[in-house]
């Protein structure tokens, strides 16, 4: 029988009951939370991110994805902040995957240069939030609590207002809606395409957001 030391032990129990606490006050565990983030891999068909953090205990630490080349989806970073996450509407499985179904978003339009000021940075944000709403519909996830966090938050120069952000997120479930009911395969870059319209179609909207914030 295989021989299990000290230092092991010790981490194993420390593992336990920090699983114990997470599961009582964000009702996920880390398991739980890796097996949200690799589910939403898998719907964009995208390999595991080289590493996960868990930045919960970290003062500064915040839910994102970051990356070093913007080519490959091999160095890619998620990162997650269970307390931050937890102001932001997410309690459990569903409202966790979608967060990561939004930060994989990025990371599949990491080298992608969309319309709009600052390179489209509220537009990468728009359009991972849309795809948010577009998993939920194909999947029948019900992301009403996170929806209505991130509608509560503020704009900025890097994130849209929280209005704007429900909108793109109700936009992407209808379209996922509708695929569904159809029985309608449609790749990532048709859904994308489809946003593109969407925003086209609101830019006096977006236009006017902006100029609240900017
Ligand atoms: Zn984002």
């Amino acid at each position: 029988m295989a021989q299990i030391d000290n230092n092991t032990t010790i981490i194993m129990i420390r593992d336990f009951y920090r699983n114990i606490i997470y599961k009582a006050k964000y009702n996920l565990t880390e398991d739980e939370c890796e097996r949200a983030i690799l589910d939403a891999c898998r719907f964009f068909g995208m390999p595991a991110p080289v590493l996960i953090k868990n930045l919960t205990n970290e003062p500064q630490g915040s839910t994102c994805f970051s990356n070093r080349d913007p080519n490959s989806f091999y160095d890619d970073v998620l990162c997650y902040n269970l307390k931050e996450l937890k102001s932001l509407g997410v309690d459990g499985y569903v409202g966790f995957t979608a967060v990561f179904t939004h930060e994989c978003a990025h990371r599949l339009f990491q080298n992608r240069l969309l319309p709009g000021p600052d390179f489209g940075q509220w537009e990468h944000e728009l359009v991972a939030d849309y795809f948010m709403g577009v998993r939920a519909a194909l999947q029948d996830m019900d992301i009403t609590k996170v929806t209505d966090g991130l509608a509560q938050t503020m704009g900025s120069g890097t994130h849209p207002t929280g209005t704007l952000r429900r909108e793109y997120i109700l936009y992407g479930k209808q379209e996922g809606y509708m695929h569904r009911i159809k029985n309608i395969d449609a790749s990532a870059e048709d859904y994308f395409q489809l946003f593109l319209e969407y925003r086209l179609r609101h830019l006096q909207e977006l236009h006017a957001a902006e100029m609240r914030v900017y």
